[in-house]
């Protein structure tokens, strides 16, 4: 057995890391400034999308989309309960209700037939969640937005790489919102960014994420001269300072080849795993290209006489850490209650959330980690096997 505990979802960081955030932090400009317009600008590039607006979350990029398309309380919007509870928060941040539709299975994914059951003469938007990495059913779902006259907004949190038919995740709709805090595919410890082809919404989301002040408000104290600022909007505080911009481009420049490690580890795993009382991820649909972000097994509960949350204590007792991604949100005790929700309203949504099991992915992991995490999960799975 491992002799020290391999942390779940630990970030790889590197010397050319430290030496980017130390060249800013030296710079004396530290705040939002032009490492964080240099982020954006690649960012966009990267995408394909015409304007990139770097925030302070995901959270915060998906609340500033939905005002940016005038969310207004009685909206709903339609979402998957297979996200993490933030996905769902913006929604009622942005004053609007959540309501949840129904997922694949197997995939997680939130299933186009399920949506439509869920639109009412207040639906204004489709959030789908592209989960683990893989790429929703892009259009079926736009099909659906343009039948019913609704806009789209794609949490892309877990899809920096995710491509569907040869088109990046993010840029489908009116907004994508990505994520770059700790345990993401790239970390900047914490950040998010909302990429758009629409000039307005870009404006919109770039006031709003300092105050409501004019756009350029960061230039005020440049060497451009004083500025005037003036407040146009009720705005937030939700700005991406420099400091976490530079550890952002630095990190950037092993997206790739951080994902083709991910993608050998994912082989790895799935060959060691494919004959034991638990399914594995199907493979990418095709035209698409998986993120990898999350390497998540079903339990076969039947052929087991142990639940998940036992499978992952005993992952714990042999140094290993896993997740779970998610627990269903329509189970969680604020969404039951506030919205009277019950665990068999969305019954696909509850049976891959009481199976589903994330195992460690980094980039960082060495080989021996690899056969670490496959020598427990066997172990494991061949014990307790009914
Ligand atoms: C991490 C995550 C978020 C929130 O991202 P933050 O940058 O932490 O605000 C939103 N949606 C999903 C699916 C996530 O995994």
């Amino acid at each position: 057995m491992r002799d020290h505990f391999l942390v779940f979802g630990a970030p790889v960081l590197t010397e050319e890391d430290l030496e980017a955030v130390l060249a800013t932090f030296r710079s004396g400009w530290i705040g939002t400034g032009p490492k964080a317009a240099e982020w954006e600008q690649t960012f966009a590039r990267y995408t394909g999308a015409k304007h990139a607006v770097s925030l302070s979350s995901c959270t915060a990029a998906l609340h500033l989309a939905m005002l940016s398309l005038g969310i207004q309380p009685g909206d709903e919007v339609i979402t998957t309960p297979m996200t993490f509870c933030a996905t769902a928060n913006a929604i009622l941040h942005a004053g609007a209700r959540p309501v949840f539709a129904d997922v694949d299975p197997r995939t997680g994914l939130i299933q186009p037939a399920e949506i439509e059951r869920r639109i009412t003469p207040r639906t204004r938007v489709i959030l789908p969640v592209h989960l683990a990495g893989r790429a929703c059913s892009m259009r079926e779902i736009l099909a659906l937005c343009e039948a019913w006259g609704l806009a789209l907004i794609e949490d892309c949190a877990h899809a920096i790489e995710t491509l569907y038919e040869g088109q990046h995740a993010g840029t489908f709709g009116r907004a994508g919102c990505f994520s770059f805090y700790v345990t993401k595919n790239l970390t900047a410890i914490e950040g998010g960014m909302v990429i758009t082809n629409d000039q307005d919404i870009a404006e919109q989301i770039q006031t709003r994420a300092l105050h409501g002040l004019t756009a350029d408000a960061w230039k005020r104290f440049s060497d451009a001269g004083f500025k005037h600022y003036e407040m146009v909007s009720l705005g937030y505080k939700y700005n991406f300072p420099d400091v976490h911009a530079a550890l952002a481009l630095s990190q950037f420049k092993r997206l790739e080849t951080n994902l083709q490690r991910r993608e050998a580890i994912w082989r790895r795993y799935d060959a060691a795993f494919a004959n034991l009382p638990c399914l594995i991820p199907p493979p990418p649909e095709p035209g698409t290209r998986h993120a990898r972000h999350l390497y998540t097994l079903l339990l076969d509960l039947d052929a087991l006489t142990i639940s998940r949350d036992r499978f992952l204590d005993e992952l714990h007792q042999r140094n290993i850490g896993g997740g779970v991604h998610y627990l269903s949100l329509h189970l969680h005790r604020y969404y039951r209650e506030q919205f009277g929700l019950r665990p068999q309203d969305y019954p696909h949504a509850l049976w891959h959330s009481d199976r589903t099991v994330s195992l460690p992915l980094s980039a960082g992991l060495t080989e021996a980690d690899v056969a670490d995490v496959i020598e427990a999960v066997t172990d494991v799975l061949t014990r307790f096997k009914r």
